[in-house]
């Protein structure tokens, strides 16, 4: 395994990849990792001739201070993890100053209103921040695919809104959520859940899968009634938001149509812990 800091070792390294006509894959993450995090790598290791993992703590993306502050750091842990891939990983560690220059700041973004719904309308400049990330990154690893969880499908839909608009010659892989034996959706902030509330959160999957079962019987409109009553006699969780959505637009849904496809997207609190899921509804 070679791991990088800095951008100039790292692209010489690639550059030497590419003069054999090997396929790269990029894994972008914040570290942290989970057997979440494996499964990408996984996919790309199936996929490319190559691997490199990128692990770095997004400033721009975070827009709240205290979030970024307590967001878990281990990057010699995540070694250990990687060590056990099957191929020799590439790592890619750097610091912000190295992977923004002088402006630590995030670039605009325009993603045709993708960006202004659930997440996004929680997290104010969330989406440009991860957006200017991930574009340093491309830039910086030119990868032929970047693999990511569909655990944040929104962002994944985003990422392809940016990699389509802007021309970038990247293909963009979505990897589907591995969870927890109770069905919690693996997570970085799972580790601020005591083994009860870890346990209880798994309230979230059972509530969307049953939202999956009745979506074929249901109204979207009854649906949603149905998991804001759910959530309120669940004392552990708070609810921010629940929606039904189509894949496409991520625009809330109040009528089914032939042929669209629709996700359920759930965000709540577990004390401060700030846990999201989702799930496809019609495959
Ligand atoms: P993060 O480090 O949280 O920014 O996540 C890095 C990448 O791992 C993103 O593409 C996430 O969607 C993905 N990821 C995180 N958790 C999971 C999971 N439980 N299953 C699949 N992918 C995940």
């Amino acid at each position: 395994m070679q791991v990088f800091k800095e951008k100039a070792t790292l692209q010489k390294a690639v550059r030497a990849i590419k003069s054999k006509g090997k396929s790269l894959g990029l894994v972008p993450t914040m570290g942290a990792l989970h057997k979440g995090h494996i499964s990408l790598v996984e996919n790309a290791e199936k996929d490319c001739d190559e691997v490199v993992v990128s692990i770095f703590v997004n400033p721009t993306q975070f827009d709240n201070p205290e979030d970024l502050k307590k967001y878990p750091r281990s990057l010699e842990n995540d070694l250990k993890l990687l060590k056990d891939s099957q191929k020799e990983l590439i790592i890619f560690a750097p610091n912000p100053e190295e992977l923004y220059g002088d402006k630590i700041a995030s670039e605009q973004f325009d993603f045709e209103g993708l960006e202004k719904v659930m997440e996004g309308k929680y997290r104010t400049g969330h989406f440009d921040g991860v957006g200017t990330v991930v574009k340093l990154l491309f830039e910086a690893v030119k990868p032929d695919r970047a693999f990511f969880g569909e655990k944040d499908f929104q962002q994944l839909q985003i990422i392809r809104k940016l990699t389509q608009k802007a021309g970038l010659p990247v293909e963009i892989v979505g990897c589907p959520i591995l969870r927890e034996e109770n069905g919690l959706a693996r997570s970085s902030r799972n580790e601020r859940l005591s083994t009860e509330e870890r346990e209880k959160a798994a309230f979230i999957y059972e509530t969307l899968l049953k939202v999956k079962r009745l979506f074929g019987i249901k109204s979207a409109a009854s649906i949603n009634s149905w998991v804001e009553k759910e959530f309120k006699k669940c004392s552990f969780l708070k609810l921010e938001y629940f929606e039904i959505a189509d894949i496409q637009t991520l625009k809330k849904i109040n009528k089914k149509e032939k042929g669209h496809k629709y996700r359920a997207f759930v965000a709540a609190y577990a004390g401060d812990v700030r846990l999201i899921d989702n799930m496809a509804l019609n495959n």
